[in-house]
Order: C-alpha cells, then sequence, then structure tokens
C-alpha cells in the first residue's frame, strides 16, 4: 500500500505532479495536491490544450472545460465553455460543494465565477492566435477541414495519506472547435471517475468516442471487481477501440489513467501516450505508453524525448508551421 500516490496524463503534468507529491508528503490532502498540480498546468502558456496558452475554437475563442470530483463523498463539480478565468479547475472545485448546479456551462457558470471573485484572465496567447491563423490558412489552401489535432487534457488522480482520492481535469478541447462544443472532460462516468473505496480514472483523447464508452466509470468498475489498474485501463481501451471500429467504423485517440486505493497505477492507450507518476518514495516521472500487438508497454521517457519536447513546445513564434 503506497501512503499516497499521484498519476497525470500527459508531460504537460509533470511540474504539477512533482509539486503535488511534495505537498502529499509533507501531509496536505489530495484536495489541496490535486488542485495546484492541476493550477500550475493551466498558468503555463506553453501547454497549448489546457487554460492560459490553451489553442482557441473556430472563432479564435478559448473556450475551457474542467471538471473535479471528491472520491470521499463522490462529489463532482464541473464547468464547460467557459471563457476568460484563469482557473476552471478551481471553479469546479467549488461547484463540487454546491447540492444544485452543480456543473454549469457558458455565461451561467461564469457569472457565477465572477460573483465568487475568481480570477479573470485573457486566457488567448499570442502564440496561439498564431497557431489558429496558421491553421485557418491550412484550411484555406487544403480547401479541407482537418483540424482538432493539437488537444490534450491535463488529468491528474490523486490519493493522499487518509486514502481520499481526488480526479480533476481541464482542457481547452478540440483546437478549431465549434463554438459550444464540449467534449468528454467536464462529463462524470467518461472523462473521469473517483470513488475513493475502490479507485480512480480519467480520459484523455477524442472526447466524442470517450463518451460512447463513459470509459472512466468503466475503469473503476473494473477495479472494483478485483481488476487491476493497469488490466483495467488497457482492457477498457483496447476492448472499446475493437467495439467502436467495428460499429463505428473508427476509432479516435482514447488513453486512460487509472489508480486503485492502495495506490498502484496503471495506464490504458490506443496511441503513443506520455504520462507522469509517483508516489511514496517514487519521485515524479515522465513515462512513455504505446500499444505494441495489443499489450501496453511503458518505457520512462528518454532524455532525448524530453528535450525534443521542450523544444517543440517552445519554438519561437516566428518558426511557427
Ligand atoms: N478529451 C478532450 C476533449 O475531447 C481532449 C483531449 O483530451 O485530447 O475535449
Amino acid at each position: 500500500m503506497k501512503k499516497f500516490s499521484m498519476i497525470a496524463t500527459w508531460r504537460m503534468a509533470f511540474e504539477g505532479v512533482q509539486e503535488g507529491l511534495s505537498l502529499l508528503s509533507n501531509d496536505n490532502g489530495s484536495e489541496i495536491a490535486v488542485e495546484r498540480a492541476i493550477i500550475l498546468t493551466e498558468n503555463n502558456p506553453y501547454y497549448k490544450s489546457v487554460g492560459f496558452g490553451g489553442l482557441p475554437n473556430e472563432h479564435c475563442e478559448v473556450e475551457l472545460d474542467a471538471a473535479w470530483m471528491n472520491g470521499d463523498t463522490l462529489a463532482i463539480g464541473a464547468v464547460a465553455n467557459i471563457k476568460d478565468f484563469a482557473n476552471p479547475i478551481s471553479i469546479a472545485k467549488k461547484l463540487s460543494e454546491e447540492r444544485f448546479n452543480s456543473f454549469m456551462v457558458g455565461k451561467g457558470a461564469e457569472d457565477f465565477a465572477h460573483k465568487l471573485g475568481f480570477e479573470r484572465k485573457n486566457m488567448l496567447t499570442e502564440r496561439a492566435k498564431r497557431m489558429w491563423e496558421l491553421k485557418i490558412k491550412e484550411i484555406q489552401d487544403k480547401k479541407l477541414l482537418t483540424p482538432y489535432d493539437g488537444h490534450d487534457t491535463v488529468c491528474i488522480l490523486g490519493k493522499d495519506c487518509n486514502g481520499t482520492i481526488i480526479a480533476g481535469t481541464s482542457t481547452s478541447g478540440l483546437f478549431m472547435k465549434r463554438s459550444g462544443r464540449v467534449g468528454d472532460s467536464p462529463l462524470s462516468g467518461s472523462g473521469f471517475y473517483a470513488d475513493s473505496t475502490v479507485g480512480a480514472a480519467a480520459a484523455t483523447g477524442l472526447g466524442e468516442d470517450i463518451m460512447k464508452g463513459c470509459l472512466s466509470y468503466e475503469v473503476v468498475k473494473l477495479m472494483e471487481q478485483g481488476v487491476s489498474p493497469q488490466e483495467a485501463a488497457e482492457k477498457t481501451v483496447l476492448d472499446f477501440s475493437k467495439k467502436l471500429r467495428q460499429r463505428y467504423g473508427r476509432c479516435g485517440a482514447i488513453s486512460i489513467i487509472a489508480l486503485d486505493k492502495n495506490g498502484d497505477y496503471g495506464v490504458g492507450t490506443n496511441v503513443e501516450f506520455s504520462f507522469v507518476a509517483g508516489y511514496e518514495n517514487e519521485e515524479a516521472k515522465v513515462y512513455i505508453a504505446n500499444l505494441i500487438e495489443d499489450k501496453v508497454v511503458i518505457e520512462v521517457a528518454s532524455q532525448e524525448w524530453l528535450d525534443n519536447y521542450e523544444k517543440r513546445i517552445k519554438t519561437p513564434i516566428e518558426e511557427l508551421k
């Protein structure tokens, strides 16, 4: 049994998980650690699919989705489609304290956040605007609308020394999405689920497909039946990807992280997927998961991979293509 543990989607969560683990090791609860970890990710202007610097919708507006779940009480809070707030995760967390109106969208959510004094911020960076302009040009040149790349969600699952498990998600959703589009990330059961007596799971990838399978809930249900987090996440993604290809003709990218009540974690994916994990006595590390012959193979990210990543996200704006 690990006293505390954290797992998160994508390399972008690294700094947050580092800090989250340090908070957990100093006896802070997972509520504090997960919120702080996601805020750090939201605040980083180089992470182009979450918070400040997130890629905009078709009208060049950054619309954000976020959710929060407390695995002790099963309380959920979520926001979708909000603009101009620095930290959607904190608004979602606040909403999880509400008996009613705990999932709010658009203007209503913004009014609520404004009234409570959450920080307002223009979330569109010069870099994200430039990427939008380049994408518009590409669409015009190719006469083809192939947006939707450049999406990712930061999902963080944390367990503290008291066994409380928290799940949090935050994303700007799909690049070039239609205004008003909402993915899986703020949707309980699809984008995330947490039950401290069992474990938690959260998803990233094409929300429209993740929602077809309620995949996070599915993973937690399997863990409840005694399946390990690794097997539960792996089996859920693999089986569902196959099912969707058969029944719907195709399946988008899907990756899932899982954490059980003992603090053990697992990952399922149908694409190359980076994630960050650490626990008591094991510092945060970036891992890469790949699906090879229907098996998820996980390795620690090489220095070369990490350097390339750093270089890519910090490409000078003038050199963006
Ligand atoms: N699942 C997110 C969405 O569909 C995007 C992602 O995680 O890549 O909005």
